[in-house]
């Protein structure tokens, strides 16, 4: 698989390209670049406006609506919408959830949530961790008992990302106590504005809403908001980690950081001082970077490469994680060097955008530097990817 030199992708990048330059909404590009958080509003607009073109649920089959692209061309268009500063499209609804229900779900369930989902209209949140069950996550205690035509959730979720812009939030609840914790785990969905739900707002170390606790009590939802079978929630939920754990690559958007901090590095400083470009140290670390992203996009290409049709990257998607994150962070902790005193400034939401007057990208900067940290712990913990590459990858 060749995607960087491939000329017989160039038609379809250019396509691409000419699409996010001339119909996606630009107003949207302009406040992702000034470093504020969309509105639901907002975040709607642009899934809607991918969806509209058939090009939000890209990875789905034809069959329930994808456009049905080649690996190649999936990673292309990835590229290029990162390329043009296009928001990350929210992945719990086309990446995590849309796959299960086109494979587990009953034709009336498919009808219920897949439409919506694939154009954007439909929000979705991951409701997994809970306050003490992360990284041992099959020991939840979220509760879903039957009653009658109805299951009655009891429980709280924590880390809940873009809740806030969420309509239905997919649950692993706990039907049953067995021997095996994995056992008796269920697969529920349950829409976000049920009497009973209550969304708590956590402000994260960027300064930002993007995470939530979510309360459920005596909340009650149709029997047929279950996916699947009931107890076999811990098998669905594995299903596709692969290609979940590969979506953290996001090369388009590291090689624009990049583009962007030496563009900053190479500007003429005030007040007699050299420019950051012709520091050594400084240049190095820039260096070492670009080296550790060519490395990283190396390994995504081999990882994909290996994948058979219809298949998924297996576990060696957990390097593709860690070199991901990881280089995340070297990259975005340039900003750090590039900002400066300016950096000091504040870069919460809520802080006047006076800043601006001053640099315009520390602030953004600092805060997708703070924000960057959480990579190696949401998707399962380095830790957790370095175990899982031990044992079943090197089979130690
Ligand atoms: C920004 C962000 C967004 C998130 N979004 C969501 C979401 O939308 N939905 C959702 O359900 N969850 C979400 N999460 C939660 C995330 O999945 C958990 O934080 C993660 O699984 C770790 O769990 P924990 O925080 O309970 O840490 P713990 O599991 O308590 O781990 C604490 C530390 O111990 C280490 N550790 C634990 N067990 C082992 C082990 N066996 N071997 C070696 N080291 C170990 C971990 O690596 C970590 O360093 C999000 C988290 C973050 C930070």
């Amino acid at each position: 698989m060749d995607m960087k030199s491939n000329p017989a992708l160039e038609p379809f990048r250019a396509n691409v390209r000419a699409f996010f330059q001339n119909d996606y909404p630009k107003d949207i590009l302009e406040k992702v670049a000034s470093g504020a958080s969309l509105t639901t509003a907002e975040v709607r607009k642009s899934e809607m406006a991918l969806g509209a073109k058939g090009w939000l649920a890209t990875a789905w089959p034809a069959e329930y609506g994808g456009p049905g692209w080649s690996l190649e061309e999936q990673y292309v268009f990835d590229e290029e919408l990162e390329r043009a500063g296009v928001p990350t499209v929210t992945p719990m609804g086309v990446i995590y959830v849309g796959p299960i229900v086109y494979t587990f779900a009953s034709d009336a369930q498919k009808e219920r949530w897949l439409p919506g989902t694939r154009d954007g209209s439909l929000g979705w949140a991951q409701g997994y961790s809970e306050p003490n069950s992360g990284s041992d996550l099959a020991s939840l205690q979220f509760s879903a008992v039957r009653d009658g035509d109805e299951y009655v959730l009891n429980g709280t979720k924590i880390w809940t990302s873009a809740a806030q812009h969420a309509d239905w939030i997919f649950l692993l609840a706990r039907t049953s106590k067995e021997e095996k914790k994995q056992q008796g785990i269920s697969f529920i969905c349950c829409e976000m504005d049920r009497a009973g739900v209550t969304l708590n707002p956590i402000i994260s170390i960027d300064g930002k809403h993007a995470l939530n606790s979510v309360t459920f009590d005596e909340v009650r939802v149709p029997a047929d908001y279950l996916i699947g079978e009931e107890g076999k929630g811990w098998t669905y939920s594995q299903y596709l980690l692969g290609f979940e754990r590969t979506s953290y690559a996001r090369i388009g958007g590291k090689r624009k950081q990049l583009a962007h901090i030496t563009e900053i590095a190479k500007a003429e400083p005030t007040g007699g001082n050299t420019r950051l470009i012709d520091d050594e140290a400084f240049a190095a670390k820039l260096t070492d970077a670009n080296i550790a992203l060519d490395g990283l996009e190396m390994t995504v290409l081999r990882v994909l490469s290996a994948v058979k049709d219809g298949g998924s990257p297996g576990k060696e998607a957990s390097i593709v994680k860690i070199l991901a994150t990881e280089t995340a962070q070297q990259i975005t902790t340039l900003y750090l060097d590039v900002a400066a005193a300016h950096g000091q400034r504040g870069f919460s939401d809520s802080v006047s955008p006076q800043w601006l007057d001053h640099a315009a990208f520390a602030a953004p900067g600092v805060s997708t530097y703070f924000g960057t940290r959480a990579q190696t712990i949401y998707g399962g913990t380095n830790e957790i990817q370095k175990n899982i590459i031990a044992k079943r990858v090197l089979g130690l």
